[in-house]
């Protein structure tokens, strides 16, 4: 990497980043494409510079109208979970916020549709991600809980933000021959993570653990 800002010094460097990967394979991630992405992507960049020595801390941090950055061992565990050694196509993601997640994704998958209900946070996404150079995504300003059709059936889902109940119109635009839902469900302070896989009608539900995300929200902000 030879542009200074995406390379990164001091609490930004190569040698940083090597350390939260490290973490992240002690606590179990093992994809190395993942693992690579969390590497190189530049989280820095997606942070206030007032946080950039804190980015690549296994924290999740404030990107304002109250939503955060997800913690790099969220985004490694779902991204890895998605993926679960299959070839995706076509993916869906709800919630894009400042579009890490989407930064973390996108290279290793066909295509990446990403919806988000605050705008301007949408807006920006679309400025780093461009930055990145990273083109295999098309970008949609609403709510997400209906997923988005026109693109449907995905291969894979993935949602960044947690519902009370899985949203059924998800479950319908998931491809019948495997496709997969990766999605934190149930009320703040008591969400799971679960991994739906569709086989036709036939929809298998697996529990990932606990874990602690943004209340999806209806309607746009
Ligand atoms: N993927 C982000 C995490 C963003 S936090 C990352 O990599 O850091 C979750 C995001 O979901 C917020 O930006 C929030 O505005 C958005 N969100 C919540 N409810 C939504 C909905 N119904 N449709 C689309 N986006 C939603």
């Amino acid at each position: 990497m030879s542009d200074p800002r995406l390379a990164g010094i001091g609490m930004t460097s190569a040698r940083t980043r090597e350390r939260l990967v490290q973490r992240l394979r002690e606590q179990g991630i093992k994809d190395e494409a993942v693992l690579d992405r969390i590497r190189n992507v530049p989280r820095h960049l997606f942070v206030d510079e007032a946080l950039a020595s804190r980015a690549y801390e296994d924290t999740a941090l404030p990107i304002g109208f109250g939503q955060t950055i997800s913690q790099p061992y969220v985004v490694a565990r779902m991204t890895e979970a998605l993926l679960g050694g299959a070839q995706l196509h076509n993916v869906l993601e709800i919630g894009t916020g400042c579009g890490y997640q989407t930064a973390v994704l996108a290279p290793l998958v066909g295509k990446v549709s990403t919806v988000e209900r605050v705008k301007p946070l949408l807006e920006r996404a679309k400025l780093r991600l461009k930055e990145l150079g990273i083109r295999n995504v098309r970008f949609r300003y609403a709510d997400g809980t209906v997923g988005w059709k026109a693109h449907a059936p995905y291969d894979g889902i993935i949602a960044a933000a947690a519902p009370h109940a899985v949203p059924p119109g998800l479950l319908a635009q998931l491809a019948p021959n495997g496709g997969r839902l990766v999605i934190p469900v149930g009320p703040e302070g008591a969400q799971e993570l679960l991994r739906i896989t569709r086989r036709d009608e036939h929809y298998v539900r697996e529990r990932l653990g606990g874990v602690a995300f943004v209340p999806l929200l209806g309607g746009l902000a």
